[in-house]
């Protein structure tokens, strides 16, 4: 897989060790020494991933990190930290690194995570889903049937996300209240069968069938045919 991946680490040593590695696993291999020509050249050049040491002189990984945030939030970045450094790695995590590894690591278990990523990075976001003629776009949480908008509340439009997502496939009301619910809440609950009954209502129209269809004693489905 193609793809440049800038290192931004102060450590020569293990700068010339991610280079020589990471070619040899078949990406192009871009370095900073610092975290102000680092930023640079990630805003830069086209970059496709960052692999970001936390502890950088000067300008530091956490302040790289919220500017590549701020300037390019699609790219993805890995972050390195020292062995013991559980805050760094949580700060990161926080700060929108999307993955991280602690020193020492493998190149190769490197080299898996970037994959991973570029692999993520490289699928467009998901920002609509389609049933039949229902439309649900999750950007905007905007519901249609057949053009016309229907307005839910914050459990229905999950429960119907997780419908439509899972489209033609039985649910049981156990899968679709953990899916929507979570697993705390009580088994012996009616919560599906009465949104369902919700969902149902105002996705109705007069000429047409309801697209969740009841699966007797199992639960339902999402009826994806048009
Ligand atoms: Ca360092």
């Amino acid at each position: 897989m193609p793809g440049l991946v800038l290192v931004i680490e102060d450590e020569p040593g293990i700068v010339d060790f991610l280079e020589r590695g990471l070619r040899a696993h078949g990406f192009q291999v871009a370095s900073a020494l610092d975290g102000l020509s680092g930023t640079e050249k990630a805003l830069a050049e086209h970059v496709d991933l960052v692999v970001l040491d936390m502890m950088l002189p000067g300008r530091s990984g956490l302040d790289v990190l919220a500017a590549l945030r701020d300037a390019k939030p699609a790219l993805p970045v890995i972050v390195l930290t020292a062995l013991g450094e559980v805050e760094d790695r949580i700060v990161g995590l926080d700060a929108g690194a999307v993955d991280y590894l602690t020193k020492p690591f493998s190149l190769s278990e490197l080299a898996a995570r970037i994959r991973a990523q570029l692999r993520v990075a490289s699928q467009a976001p998901l920002t609509s889903l389609r049933g039949g003629d229902v439309e649900v776009n999750l950007l905007t949480r905007e519901v249609r049937r057949a053009g016309r908008l229907v307005r839910l509340s914050t459990t229905e439009f999950e429960l119907l996300v997780y419908l439509v997502r899972n489209r033609g496939a039985v649910l049981s009301r156990e899968q679709i209240l953990a899916a929507v619910w979570g697993y705390e809440y009580d088994p012996g609950t009616n919560v599906v069968d009465v949104y369902v009954g919700y969902l149902r209502r105002k996705l109705h129209d007069d000429d047409r069938r309801t697209p969740i269809v009841t699966v007797r004693s199992v639960g339902y489905r999402f009826d994806a045919t048009d």
